[in-house]
């Protein structure tokens, strides 16, 4: 039986860094991200459905996706991504499912899959359990404003069009807050595993 840990956070609060600590253990992770930027690439399958609802202004001369005009059109339109989020969620979902099956039939013991929006798409409903990577929200600023280079009014403008953590606490079965040094993190995050792997143990 193959454990699925969807693994979510807010920017900055992380998950990447979390990432690269499981990676480490050599646990596979399925990173939503990635799969949301592939399925936009042409010859991918949400990519003509995007064209087709946005129309050829958000095209690069190549015929690419430009990623940063679309994310103007639908950025600060609730309808507008509401309709983007109709095409894409699905077949992100479906591609996740597709992974987690291939993962299953390798026999792996946990698989990570790594969603910012997780509770915010349902994606908990693939997911046997759900880990927060939370943060102070001060910390959070600091943090991202150094990662992106970024002024403090630009940060809380990403983090506050966010669900706020404390909403996610709620809906998570497990919370590390990473306050403080990544040895501390993965400190936590090792305990973690050995939970998991210990009821994993203890239920076959
Ligand atoms: P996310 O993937 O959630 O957006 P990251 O893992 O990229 O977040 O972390 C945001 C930034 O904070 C990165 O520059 C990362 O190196 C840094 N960072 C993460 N955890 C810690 C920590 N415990 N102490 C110091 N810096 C951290």
């Amino acid at each position: 039986m193959t454990l699925v840990l969807g693994v979510t956070g807010g920017i900055a609060s992380g998950k990447s860094t979390a990432d690269a600590f499981f990676r480490q253990k050599q646990i596979p992770i399925i990173d939503s991200d990635l799969i949301a930027h592939d399925i936009l690439n042409p010859g991918k399958i949400g990519y003509k459905q995007v064209v087709q609802q946005f129309g050829p202004t958000i095209l690069n001369a190549d015929g690419t996706i430009n990623r940063r005009k679309l994310g103007q059109l639908v950025f600060g339109d609730a309808e507008q991504l509401a309709i983007l989020n109709q095409i894409t969620h699905p077949l992100i979902f479906q591609t996740i499912q597709t992974k987690i099956t291939q993962n299953r039939q390798t026999g792996a013991a946990i698989v990570i899959v790594d969603a910012p929006v997780l509770f915010e798409s349902g994606g908990q409903k693939y997911c046997d359990q759900t880990l927060l990577i939370a943060i102070p929200k001060a910390l959070q600023v600091k943090r991202l404003m150094q990662r992106d280079q970024l002024s403090k009014q630009a940060a809380l403008e990403r983090i506050n069009s966010q669900m706020p953590l404390a909403q996610k606490a709620k809906l998570a079965d497990y919370v590390i807050t990473n306050t403080g040094t990544i040895e501390e993190l993965t400190a936590k995050l090792a305990q973690l595993l050995l939970k998991l792997r210990g009821d994993k143990n203890g239920m076959s």
